[in-house]
C-alpha cells in the first residue's frame, strides 16, 4: 500500500504568514525561522503583532478566505488523489488552513492547533509533537504504508528523508544543492512524473 505526503505551504497554497502580511500591509509579519531561527520566539512575536494590530482569529480567517491554492494546485491535488491515499502534513495551524482547505477539497490535514479565548483573541499555540512530518510518516510505515513524500523546505527534510521516496518541489537553491539525494522539480506536470517513478505501481 502506498501514501502520498504532501507539505502545504509552497507545496500547495502560498506562505500563510507572507501572504497575510502582503494582504493587510503589516510588514513586521514578514519574518521567518529565516529571521528568527527560534520558532517559539517567532510565533511569540507573530501573535503579539496579530493582537497590537486588533487582528483575532475571525478577521485572519477572512484575510486568509481571500488567498487561492497556487495555480494548478488543485488538479494536481486531484490527480494525485485519484492515485494515492494523500495525507497533507503541514506546519501551520488548523484555524489558519481551513479557508484555503476548503478550496482543496479538504484533504486529510496533519497540522498544529491555535489556543483563542472567548472574544476571538489568539492566546496560545500548540505544536502536536517534535519533528512532526517524520513522526508522521514513521507511523504511517508502522501501518505497512509505502510513503512518497513531497516538500519544499527544510522542516520538510526528515519527512523526505524518512520516507520510502522523498522529492523537493519548488525549493530554493540552497536547499536543492544541501540535500541532493532528493530529485527536484519546480512544475506540476515533473512532480506528477516524480510520482509516476517512485510508486512502484503503474499509474
Ligand atoms: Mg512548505
Amino acid at each position: 500500500m502506498e501514501l502520498a505526503c504532501l507539505d502545504l505551504e509552497g507545496v500547495l497554497i502560498p506562505e500563510i504568514w507572507i501572504a497575510f502580511a502582503e494582504k493587510t500591509g503589516i510588514d513586521a509579519l514578514k519574518a521567518t525561522t529565516r529571521d528568527i531561527p527560534d520558532y517559539d520566539v517567532l510565533m511569540k512575536q507573530r501573535l503579539r503583532i496579530l493582537d497590537e494590530h486588533g487582528y483575532g482569529l475571525d478577521a485572519i480567517q477572512e484575510v486568509i478566505g481571500e488567498l487561492d491554492p497556487l495555480p494548478g494546485a488543485k488538479e494536481f491535488l486531484d490527480w494525485l488523489r485519484e492515485r494515492f491515499q494523500v495525507v497533507i502534513l503541514s506546519d501551520t495551524f488548523y484555524e489558519f488552513a481551513m479557508p484555503l482547505m476548503a478550496k482543496l477539497g479538504h484533504p486529510t490535514l496533519l497540522c498544529h492547533k491555535l489556543e483563542v479565548d472567548d472574544q476571538g483573541k489568539i492566546t496560545n499555540y500548540l505544536l502536536r509533537q517534535r519533528d512532526p512530518k517524520r513522526q508522521s510518516v514513521r507511523a504511517f510505515q508502522l501501518l505497512n504504508y509505502r510513503v512518497v513524500a513531497t516538500g519544499d523546505s527544510y522542516n520538510d527534510t526528515t519527512m523526505l528523508a524518512q520516507a520510502e521516496q522523498g522529492i523537493l518541489f519548488h525549493a530554493p537553491d540552497n536547499v536543492i544543492a544541501e540535500f541532493p539525494q532528493f530529485p527536484a522539480v519546480h512544475t506540476y506536470d515533473e512532480l506528477k512524473e516524480e510520482f509516476r517513478k517512485a510508486s512502484l505501481r503503474a499509474i
